[in-house]
């Protein structure tokens, strides 16, 4: 009887840690050699066992990525420095004696971050990626937003570059522009700490980026 119970007992005891390994979702594993992989900051992974470097994700978040906070401001020297290192560590030379497949994930990984750098560095990708993770459609660009003064500067602006006659009058329409650049940046930013939080819908969507479309309305002198 007593013997039939322990048996019983142990077989519950085994069930139970069945469960509880099965109710523990597994971790991804090395592709090289098997190991457990530990959780990531969002930063490129690396086997803590054969060293091997790991696949990026599917579908990263490219602030995480970058170690930036989800927002329109950002510290473009903190971006900066944060893409040089993460580039160091997983550029395509230093792999150059690994596996090809190690190799390819180099590639990848490396054209992500690129990519991640370009977009967060750009205030209108940065903008239109925000949204994108809040899942707002994007825009349907128009020209019929702009408005009339805004047309007015730009006429404005190209008739100074017509008319210039040094470089140092193209260097004046050079800061004239990064002023105006700025200050719709800034136009921006607001707008996305007023409209962030609340709620937000395509047109809502128009008005925080529209200073930005505009802004790509503005001739760039080719110097
Ligand atoms: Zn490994």
């Amino acid at each position: 009887m007593r013997a039939a119970l322990r048996a019983q007992l142990g077989w519950a005891r085994r069930a139970l840690r069945g469960a509880a390994v099965l109710g523990h979702a597994p971790g991804p594993l090395c592709w090289s050699c098997g190991a457990a992989l530990p959780g990531t900051d969002g930063s490129p992974r690396f086997c803590p066992g054969c060293q091997a470097l790991q696949p990026p994700a599917p579908r990263p978040d490219l602030f995480r990525l970058m170690n930036c906070d989800r927002s329109f401001r950002i510290d473009e020297r903190q971006l900066q420095q944060r893409f040089r290192s993460l580039q160091r560590a997983v550029h395509p030379d230093r792999f150059g004696q690994r596996p090809p497949k190690e190799q390819f994930y180099s590639e990848q990984h490396s054209s992500l971050i690129n990519k991640a750098y370009q977009t967060l560095l750009n205030p209108l990708s940065r903008g239109l990626y925000l949204l994108e993770l809040s899942g707002v459609e994007p825009v349907q660009e128009t020209d019929c937003d702009a408005d009339s003064a805004f047309l007015m500067e730009i006429m404005e602006i190209n008739e100074k570059i017509a008319e210039h006659k040094n470089e140092d009058s193209l260097e004046e329409i050079e800061t004239l522009i990064k002023v105006k650049q700025e200050e719709l940046t800034k136009e921006v930013a607001a707008a996305f700490e007023r409209g962030f939080g609340n709620f937000l819908c395509n047109n809502q969507h128009n008005w925080i980026l529209q200073p930005l479309h505009r802004h790509k309305l503005e001739p760039f002198p080719s110097f």
